[in-house]
């Protein structure tokens, strides 16, 4: 048959920025393609539960070898392919699978396949955003066993020699996390989401994605030439040499402009008349803060500090947080480190503690609540803190801040912690500055009077927007509602703004909407002080500042505050910054 050569364009979700240009290489078509289902004799039946049992065992010692080779730059990503050790043993697989052989007495592909489908039935239907995202995990580990059950090979991503572009139907973290950057320029999937972790992954090592492409796999072709604009969410297959040329230009302008981008990253952040703005990074853990430098980030604006409490079964001591948190705090000295304190629950369950059973996570015993409710828990971070604060320029972060009382009783704990560290003769600085995140709309309703209590303010946006637009992110039939642009979002970031400054208090930005480019004229304008943000969006961000004139983006300010609605705002964004924008990489 022969083969078609014609150009095809593929439509997609935009998985991270940039434009590569290459050979197809499929790794994953469909996973394993059909099971069918057959009935063992009696006597065969634990024999099956045996070639079973082999076959978890495969694959976790295959998976025990990708976690020892995860290269270093994704050294963290590595606590989630920990999880799928885990869950190779679980009750849900493991008993329930065998369970299946023997009682209804089938084969194991079939039984592993119908505990699948049930497992993952079971997460999708939890409203929490976190569990429910572990239906995916099931399916990546369910996919690896069930490949060794049937014989398949495993594509050994790590030992591709060529250079190449991946196209897969799915690649999981595990995969994800063996991609070596002098062999694959780029990958596309036909699963997958902006907020997946594989799209992270590939954020993180800075090479194009395109996700949920749908059809890739079966629409692609090995060796086909194709080319991926992630920054678009397209894919083109077998391009004219018209599309070819274009995007050749395309790819070679956008690595130039990137280059030059990170070249001046280490210069400040200065308006074109002259304002200057701190540009930080977001980290969650100590190695991240290299991250940080590299791309020219004046501090730490956000340390989220959950990722140590996660993964385990008993909570971190003081000592090992002191460790970590003296860490980064001399990495970046002078510049400041933003800790903030635990904020887990809400969307970031801890497994295996005690996570409360609730209705509505997002409303529920999250971030400070929690931590008010177990001083002991608190108490423990906040000495580590004060400890470290005794070695760089440490600064406290509270979230999920909803009225004064929050802020009054932690003060109060700061103050024992403060007055214990003194008695025990151990080096600390209670004279640390204290900042809320500003997440919830309560918290912005009265950010005068909270103003009155602590040193600086800090936008939770992701979290701001949900609150505001009442939105659960985890709920895809509203997901097109979630707009940092709607009209009570810039309104309410203006209103907090002017509360800080009428107090003569700074306020930061550290969710999301700090690291869009679009969103910068609209932010300057209401006269954010400082933006925190991945460290890999630190370079584009400081580049746009310094095009942007403040008082030009404060009459800007005046028009959009007219606009009715977020896709109002955006027209106005393009209408009037379009091209500035366009080349903002
Ligand atoms: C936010 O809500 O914007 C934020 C930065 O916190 P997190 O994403 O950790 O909830
Ligand atoms: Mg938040």
């Amino acid at each position: 048959m022969p083969v078609d050569t014609s150009e095809i364009i593929l439509r997609g979700i935009s998985g991270s920025p940039g434009i590569c240009i290459g050979k197809a290489y499929l790794v994953d078509k469909e996973g394993v393609d059909v099971i069918e289902k057959y009935n063992i004799n009696p006597e065969a039946v634990r024999k099956e539960a045996d070639r079973f049992k082999t076959a978890v065992t495969k694959a976790r010692n295959e998976l025990e070898d990708t976690i020892k080779n995860v290269p270093e730059e994704l050294r963290h990503h590595a606590a989630i392919l920990e999880t799928h050790l885990l869950l190779h043993k679980d009750k849900m697989f493991y008993g329930k699978t065998i369970d299946l052989i023997k009682t209804e007495r089938i084969n194991a592909e079939w039984a592993l396949k119908e505990t699948t489908a049930q497992a993952k039935a079971m997460f999708n239907d939890i409203p929490d955003p976190y569990l429910k995202s572990r239906a995916a995990d099931i399916e990546h580990v369910s996919e690896r066993i069930m490949r060794n059950l049937v014989g398949r090979k495993a594509v050994n991503i790590a030992g591709i020699d060529k250079r190449v572009i991946l196209v897969a139907h799915n690649l999981s973290p595990a995969q994800t996390s063996q991609i070596q950057l002098e062999k694959i320029k780029g990958f596309i999937t036909d699963r997958g989401g902006r907020a997946s972790h594989t799209s992270i992954i590939a954020r993180t090592l800075e090479i194009p994605a395109v996700l949920g492409l749908d059809k890739a796999t079966s629409i692609i072709k090995n060796d086909a030439i194709i080319i991926v604009d992630g920054s678009a969410g397209i894919v083109i297959v077998n391009p004219e040499e018209e599309t070819f040329i274009r995007y050749d230009e395309l790819a070679k302008k956008y690595a130039l402009r990137k280059a030059d981008i990170l070249r001046t990253s280490a210069q400040p952040a200065e308006s074109s008349d002259g304002q200057a703005f701190s540009i930080m990074g977001n980290i969650e853990l100590p190695e991240e803060v290299v991250a940080v430098k590299d791309h020219g980030g004046d501090g730490i604006g956000l340390y989220r500090t959950e990722f140590l409490y996660m993964n385990r079964d008993t909570f971190p001591g003081e000592q090992e947080l002191f460790i970590q948190y003296k860490e980064v705090a001399e990495l970046m000295y002078p510049q400041p480190v933003t800790i903030r304190t635990l904020d887990v629950n809400g969307d970031k369950a801890i497994l295996g503690m005690e996570t409360p059973d609730e209705a509505n996570p997002a409303l529920g015993l999250r971030a400070i609540r929690f931590c008010l409710q177990k001083p002991g828990i608190f108490k423990t971070q906040l000495r580590a803190i004060l400890r470290a604060a005794a070695f760089g320029n440490v600064r406290l972060l509270l979230p999920m801040i909803s009225g004064c009382e929050e802020i009054r009783e932690t003060i109060q704990l700061i103050d024992q912690v403060a007055n214990s560290l003194k008695k025990d003769q151990l080096p600390h600085n209670r004279d640390i500055k204290i900042g809320i995140m500003i997440e919830v709309p309560s918290a912005a309703i009265i950010a005068d009077q909270l103003a009155d209590l602590v040193d600086f303010f800090s936008i939770g946006t992701n979290d701001l927007v949900q609150y505001t637009l009442a939105i659960d992110r985890g709920n895809r039939q509203v997901a097109y509602l979630y707009n940092t642009l709607h009209p009570a979002v810039i309104r309410m970031i203006k209103f907090i703004v002017n509360a800080g400054k009428k107090k003569h208090i700074k306020t930061f930005m550290c969710g999301e909407m700090a690291s869009e480019i679009i969103n910068l004229p609209i932010l300057m304008g209401i006269g954010i002080d400082a933006l925190s943000m991945a460290p890999q969006s630190i370079p584009s961000i400081k580049n746009m500042i310094r095009k942007i004139s403040v008082s030009e983006s404060r009459l800007f300010l005046k028009e959009v505050l007219k606009q009715t609605s977020a896709l109002d705002t955006m027209q106005l964004i393009e209408d009037t910054y379009g091209k500035m924008l366009t080349n903002g990489v």
